[in-house]
């Protein structure tokens, strides 16, 4: 991404004027923008390719038939994900919307726009390299905070689509998604800026805010980016190192 480019993001960002001039080696290189990750490899043999997607299809119609908690019987419909199934970021907000729950898709609308422009100032664009999934897959009446059981029934199937997808870096966006990804109650202020590990893969996750909390607080952006910078470098560091 070029510093034009950035520019142009940091805008969309609603963070005025933020392009400081780094060396030009830092700034050319786009961090993940679909770039291949080479620990998978070009022959990361087709059969665990083809047994992974099955796997998928597999998990999705279960979550789209799924009635394990209260949430099925207000729902439109459950909200799997969207995006890269071989992607290095995974993001991860907290239950679908009405937008959502009425599309099937999670973070569409305004925040879905700021999501995908935080995206975009880290070199990501929907659907490249990226997955984009939430804690519920089915809406809370009300958008109400999910209730710990229905967390308790539901996390089994983010962590599924973790175990697939096997990401690099996941990017916890929101008070409520951090915490329950990390199994704690401490406000998103002292989540963020650390490294914190979620589950068997021990996967690294980044803690920002929510692109909802930040229509409602613009003055928050400025933190939000320097979440996003964060997560860059850890992100470089990582695949540096493999
Ligand atoms: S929120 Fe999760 S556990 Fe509850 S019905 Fe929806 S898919 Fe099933």
């Amino acid at each position: 991404m070029d510093a034009q480019q950035r520019a142009q993001y940091l805008e969309a960002l609603g963070i005025d004027v933020w392009v400081p001039r780094r060396d030009g080696s830092a700034e050319a290189a786009s961090p993940a923008s679909g770039a291949a990750d080479p620990s998978r490899g070009a022959d990361a043999d087709a059969d665990a390719s083809a047994s992974a997607s099955g796997a998928w299809a597999a998990l999705r119609a279960e979550v789209a038939a799924c009635t394990k908690c209260s949430l099925h019987r207000t729902r439109t419909q459950a909200v799997f994900g969207v995006g890269d199934i071989r992607a290095q970021w995974l993001v991860v907000g907290e239950a679908p919307g009405a937008e959502e729950d009425r599309r099937g898709e999670p973070f569409v609308g305004r925040a879905g726009q700021l999501l995908d422009s935080m995206l975009r100032a880290v070199g990501l664009a929907r659907g490249e390299n990226v997955y984009i999934a939430n804690i519920l897959k089915s809406r809370p009446p009300g958008n109400r905070d999910p209730k710990p059981e229905e967390v308790a029934s539901c996390l089994p199937y983010l962590k599924r689509q973790i175990g697939l997808i096997r990401p690099v870096l996941i990017l916890a966006v929101g008070r409520i998604a951090a915490q329950n990804l990390l199994g704690t109650a401490s406000p998103l202020g002292s989540l963020r800026g650390r490294v914190h590990h979620f589950g068997e893969l021990n996967t690294p996750v980044i803690v920002t805010y929510h692109p909802a909390y930040l229509l409602r607080t613009p003055a928050d952006k400025r933190k939000a980016w320097e979440d996003l910078k964060f997560a860059r470098s850890v992100f470089r560091e990582l695949t540096a190192s493999s």
